[in-house]
């Protein structure tokens, strides 16, 4: 049973909290933004399915360093209250940070080989992504988030992101024309877009949704990039282009907005009310392993 408390909602007029962004794609997926949702409500419907939210991280070579802000951040605003399963991929597990979870939230590091290009190391998150979700997290966990390292959690993300299949707007391209998205325009590539497709550019350091979605689309993703390497081709922005393919072909049927993949030095604008979660100022030339 729903407790009553937990149904009752502060703002009589929800829908009208935003007007002046898109709440809803023209396929009718809701766009996540704050004003849009009663936060409150939907932890409660969420909470009587008693779910776990698997949560993989790849955090390999000096990329290491960002998981102590990581881990401290999201235990201060990730999924509060729900069970949440980290998976950390790493070549170096020792170096795993002592960060105090809550109860019902556990950290499993995965072990998996360094490598000198930094290209590679994200070209392969899709493989890794499919596999473990195979091997394990398909009785293990019932949503999954595959989020990128180098960021930090600045506001609450709670059950108001699960879905089937969970995109974020890319906080760069969320005012901009399709026609400036930069998908891959070259036919050579099969993350190809020709111009004038394309519903939104979608950031590569968020991908949700349920393990059965997720789990196809790191397939896809990844037969695709090895369809490509095996051309010598590389498309423009790696993962993200291919998941921006995707996503093209299969829609998200929930976009998450901008508030939940910012950028620290990007200035906050007007439609973005709460930051949730950002990514760092990092130095390429010193983090990465290759230029
Ligand atoms: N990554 C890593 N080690 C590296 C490069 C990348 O662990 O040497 C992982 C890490 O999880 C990172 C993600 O791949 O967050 C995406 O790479 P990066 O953040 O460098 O790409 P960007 O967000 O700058 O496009
Ligand atoms: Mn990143």
């Amino acid at each position: 049973m729903l407790s009553p408390k937990g149904l009752l909602y502060k703002q009589p007029n929800i829908l009208g909290g935003q007007t002046d962004v898109a709440t809803v794609t023209p396929w009718l997926a809701p766009i996540v933004w704050e004003g849009t949702f009663e936060p409150t409500l939907i932890d409660t419907i969420y909470k009587q399915q008693n779910l776990t939210i698997a949560t993989t991280v790849f955090a390999v070579g000096k990329y290491v360093r960002f998981l102590k802000d990581f881990l401290q951040t999201a235990e201060k605003h990730y999924f509060l209250g729900f069970c949440v399963h980290y998976y950390i991929f790493t070549d170096q597990p020792e170096a795993i940070p002592a960060v105090t979870l809550a109860p019902n939230r556990t950290l499993t590091p995965v072990k998996i080989p360094s490598s000198n290009r930094w290209q590679e190391i994200t070209l392969r998150r899709m493989e890794r992504l499919q596999e473990i979700i195979k091997s394990r997290l398909m009785s293990e966990a019932d949503y999954i988030f595959s989020l990128d390292v180098d960021t930090k959690f600045y506001g609450p993300w709670g059950a108001e992101t699960l879905g089937r299949l969970v995109a974020v707007l890319h906080p760069g391209y969320y005012t901009t024309g399709r026609q400036r998205f930069p998908y891959e325009r070259r036919p050579q590539s099969q993350a190809y877009i020709p111009a004038g497709e394309g519903d939104y550019y979608y950031g590569g350091a968020v991908i949700g949704g349920h393990l059965e979605d997720v789990y196809r689309l790191a397939k896809t993703c990844k037969e695709q990039l090895d369809i490509d390497a095996s051309k010598s081709i590389e498309a423009a922005w790696q993962e993200e282009s291919h998941l921006n393919k995707y996503f093209l072909y299969n829609k998200p049927t929930k976009v998450l907005s901008p508030e939940y993949l910012w950028q620290d030095f990007k200035p906050k604008t007007k439609e973005v009310k709460v930051i949730r979660f950002s990514q760092i100022i990092k130095n390429y030339a010193e983090v990465r392993p290759n230029p």
